[in-house]
């Protein structure tokens, strides 16, 4: 086997078989790797690049609505878990235990945080004592551990990486702003920085976070006509302030309860963005969170290694401009550089060559395009490689939020016809619009028959309509899909 035919051969064609396609794109491109740990895996640097950038792109977003980060334990001791009925009961079927320190019995077992909602109302009930205190705006960066059956990396995984933001309020209104809010947040990051369209909404009753009032989401439609969601925002009312006990003197010296939020965005995000852009020669990733945003491959001729040498100035100077480059001069071909850097998707590729270093100019390869595909190569002057590079890559990030926002549109389906809905819901065609009647009772008719539930729901558009699935009155307008 020659270096040029390894590259891609363990990546089957997408349309084939996603699934398949999806798990060796995530390990042909060194994002991660299965590790001897059952259920969980490792962000090799290349995958942790990613993060890192999903992590600065949110966290900026998340410090200008006012925020601040801070850092909570890890462990929860029983009899606090124990508080919040909901919450257990939704939680209890996946949390791990720490029943042991060294040799010893623990007397009380302590659980790894699924979330966090417990171990920071406690906190809060401790720090709030007067509406002065209020509001209190806290995000922590953190793994949680989530004991799961199935493992795909990104998407389910025991061990995942995320970011839970949790916050207190004087009034049930503020708490429900800043639930909006930060779900425009999640929305504008998914839209700009992933380049996903999503459709955000309001979660039913049975897929509600547990312990919550009210649960928003964002999800995302993946090539298979599965949903997948991407973050969530929960006003959780006065539950946990009241199992807690997280209270404050107000202005008028009434001691009351506080309101409570919390939200989150984990790694699954990354899942989506994989998942949605790459395609049969691998990974194409959104410049705005490409670890890095082009690659040059110098191309030595012989003993000449002028290439890589002004390669390093080049990229020097792209480096003090504020780009993420990197130099290969490792010791391969150019054409197994080329096809390596492709299944890791970076955007552009700068390539270096006597010929064009003779004109003064270098090759930008682009990524999302096919290859032969009108401005897919384009021979750029050195000395207008900066502004070219940036205008490049903008049209890159352009380009992939286009063609996801066209498979969104065009796999979004309003029906009134119930026998079409079930076929629709059945064959995962997409994101199945219609009028639907809010009961629980229904939704798992459909879910029994076909195995899509509802992803979130908004305002109803037509008042007198009735539930496409039941034919009771309809309430809402909602999306059905399976999902991930
Ligand atoms: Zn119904």
């Amino acid at each position: 086997m020659s270096q040029a035919d390894f590259k891609n051969e363990d990546v089957p064609p997408k349309a084939d078989d996603l699934s398949a396609w999806y798990t060796a794109v995530t390990l042909r491109a060194e994002l991660v790797s299965y590790s001897p740990v059952r259920g969980c895996v490792v962000l090799r640097p290349y995958g942790f690049g990613l993060w890192e950038n999903l992590q600065k792109e949110l966290d900026a977003r998340i410090k200008a609505t006012g925020h601040e980060n801070a850092y909570f334990p890890l462990l929860i001791p029983e009899h606090l878990l124990m508080k919040e009925a909901e919450h257990v009961e939704g939680f209890a079927p996946e949390v791990a235990w720490v029943t042991h320190g060294g040799q010893e019995k623990l007397t009380e077992r302590l659980a790894i945080r699924p979330t966090s909602e417990v171990i920071i109302g406690v906190m809060y009930a401790q720090w709030i004592q007067s509406h002065r205190d209020l509001p209190v705006l806290i995000n922590q960066w953190a793994n949680v551990l989530r004991w799961e059956k199935a493992t795909r990396p990104f998407l389910r995984t025991m061990e995942f990486l995320w970011q839970e933001g949790h916050t207190a309020h004087a009034t049930a209104q503020e708490a429900h702003e800043e639930t909006i809010r930060m779900l425009g947040v999640y929305e504008d990051f998914a839209r700009n920085v992933a380049a996903l369209p999503v459709y955000s909404g309001l979660k039913s009753a049975s897929e509600r976070f547990p312990g919550a009032l009210e649960t928003y989401s964002i999800e995302a439609l993946m090539p298979d006509g599965k949903a997948l969601q991407t973050g969530t925002s929960h006003d959780l009312g006065q539950n946990f302030a009241k199992a807690y006990d997280i209270t404050f003197t107000d202005s008028d010296q009434q001691i009351k309860h506080v309101h409570t939020t919390s939200w989150g965005m984990s790694w699954r995000m990354l899942g989506a963005v994989i998942m949605m852009h790459g395609d049969d020669r691998g990974l194409r990733l959104p410049p705005r969170l490409a670890p890095f945003e082009a690659v040059f491959v110098p191309i030595i001729k012989g003993e000449d290694r002028a290439a890589v040498r002004r390669s390093h100035e080049l990229a020097s100077e792209l480096k003090a401009a504020g780009f993420r480059v990197r130099v290969d001069d490792r010791d391969y071909s150019p054409g197994w550089k080329y096809s390596e850097w492709e299944v890791r998707g970076v955007p552009v590729r700068i390539e270096v060559g006597p010929k064009d270093l003779e004109k003064d100019s270098v090759m930008l390869v682009r990524r999302d395009k096919s290859k032969g595909e009108d401005g897919q190569k384009t021979p750029v002057p050195i000395s207008s490689l900066s502004s070219r590079l940036r205008e490049e890559l903008d049209d890159v990030q352009r380009a992939l939020f286009d063609r996801a926002l066209t498979f969104l549109s065009t796999h979004t389906i309003a029906t009134e016809n119930q026998q079409r809905f079930f076929e629709l819901c059945k064959t995962r065609a997409g994101m199945i619009d219609i009028p639907w009647c809010d009961r629980t009772q229904c939704e798992q008719e459909v879910k029994a028959q076909t195995g899509a539930t509802t992803r979130n729901v908004r305002e109803l558009g037509r008042a007198g309509a009735v539930c496409v699935a039941c034919g009771e009155p309809a309430r809402v307008q909602a999306y059905f899909a399976q999902s991930y």
